[in-house]
C-alpha cells in the first residue's frame, strides 16, 4: 500500500515534470474508483494550469487555476508521468494530457479516488479532519502527549489514526516504536512526555529515511525515463519476526492485532 513516503515522492516526482504545464485533455477509462469519478472531469481541467502540488496525509493535491484535484493512491494506486506513445496498460484507469506527457493513473485494485473541488481542498470533506503533519514542527512529543490525555487504547493504534496523525502506516509505526524503546501495547494515556517526544522525534526520523530513499512499498513509481523511484530501507522489526533485535539479539515478536501486524522486541520495548 503506497504509504505518506511514496506519496511525497509522487508529489515531488509528478510536480518536477508537469508543474506550470496546462491540460490538453483527458480520458476517464474507469469511473468506479472509491468514489464515482465525475463523468465530466476531463472538460473541467481542459486548458486549467498545474501550478502546484502539495501532499496533505496521503493525499495528493494537485492546484490548478479554478479548482483542485484529490488524489488518493488507496491500496495499490499510482500515477506516472509518460510520452504520449505510451501503450496503455491494464487497469490505467486515469489519462490526463499535458501536451505531449501523459499522467496516467494505475489501480487495480481500485481503492484510490480522484476528485475534484471548486473549493480549498483543505475545506473538503476528505481533508478537513486529518490530524497533525508528522513532519511539520507542530507535531512534537506535547501534541501527543496532549492528544492522549483523555484517549483509552494502546499506542500504536493511537500513532496510526489519522485523525490525531496523519501518514502513520504499519510499517513506521512499528518500527518508530522500536526506535522510540515503546511498547506497542502500552497505554497510550500512562506515556510520559519525555518519551512522547522521543516517539515523535523517531516517527519523523522513520519517515524522513523512507522518504529520502523513496519509500518502503513502493513497487509501481517510475520517473519518467522508466527507472523505479525507490529503494528498500533498512527495517529493524517490521517483517522480522524470529530474528534477533538489532539492540539485543533476542528474538522479535510478532503478533496481529485488528488485522495489523505488530513486530517489536519485549526485552528493548517497554
Ligand atoms: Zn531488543
Amino acid at each position: 500500500m503506497p504509504e505518506l513516503p511514496e506519496v511525497e515522492t509522487t508529489c515531488k516526482g509528478v510536480s518536477r515534470i508537469l508543474n506550470s504545464k496546462t491540460v490538453t485533455g483527458g480520458i476517464i477509462h474507469e469511473r468506479r474508483l472509491r468514489y464515482e469519478v465525475e463523468t465530466n472531469l476531463p472538460d473541467k481541467l481542459l486548458g486549467k494550469t498545474l501550478y502546484e502540488i502539495k501532499r496533505r496525509g496521503k493525499y495528493i493535491i494537485m492546484f490548478f487555476d479554478g479548482g483542485s484535484l484529490i488524489i488518493h493512491l488507496g491500496m495499490s494506486g499510482s500515477l506516472r508521468v509518460l510520452s504520449t506513445n505510451t501503450e496503455k496498460r491494464k487497469h490505467d484507469h486515469i489519462e490526463l494530457f499535458f501536451g505531449n506527457l501523459i499522467l496516467r493513473f494505475h489501480d487495480p485494485r481500485r481503492f484510490g479516488s480522484f476528485t475534484w473541488t471548486d473549493h480549498s481542498p483543505y475545506e473538503h470533506k476528505l481533508l478537513k479532519s486529518l490530524g497533525a503533519e508528522p513532519l511539520e514542527k507542530c507535531f512534537d512529543g506535547a501534541y501527543l502527549y496532549q492528544k492522549t490525555r483523555n484517549r483509552r487504547g494502546h499506542i500504536k493504534s493511537l500513532i496510526m489514526n489519522a485523525k490525531i496523525v496523519v501518514g502513520v502506516g504499519n510499517i513506521y509505526a512499528n518500527e518508530s516504536l522500536f526506535e522510540a524503546g515503546i511498547h506497542p501495547h502500552r497505554q497510550a494515556n500512562r506515556i510520559s512526555l519525555k518519551r512522547y517526544s522521543r516517539l515523535a522525534q523517531k516517527i519523523k526520523d522513520v519517515l524522513w529515511e523512507s522518504i529520502l530513499s523513496g519509500g518502503t512499498t513502493l513497487r509501481d513509481f517510475y520517473d519518467k525515463d522508466g527507472n523505479p523511484g525507490y529503494f528498500k530501507t533498512k527495517l529493524k522489526v517490521y517483517g522480522k519476526e524470529g530474528q534477533p533485535c538489532s539492540a539485543c539479539d533476542r528474538p522479535i515478536k510478532h503478533i496481529v492485532t485488528g488485522q495489523r501486524a505488530t513486530y517489536y522486541c519485549s526485552h528493548c520495548q517497554r
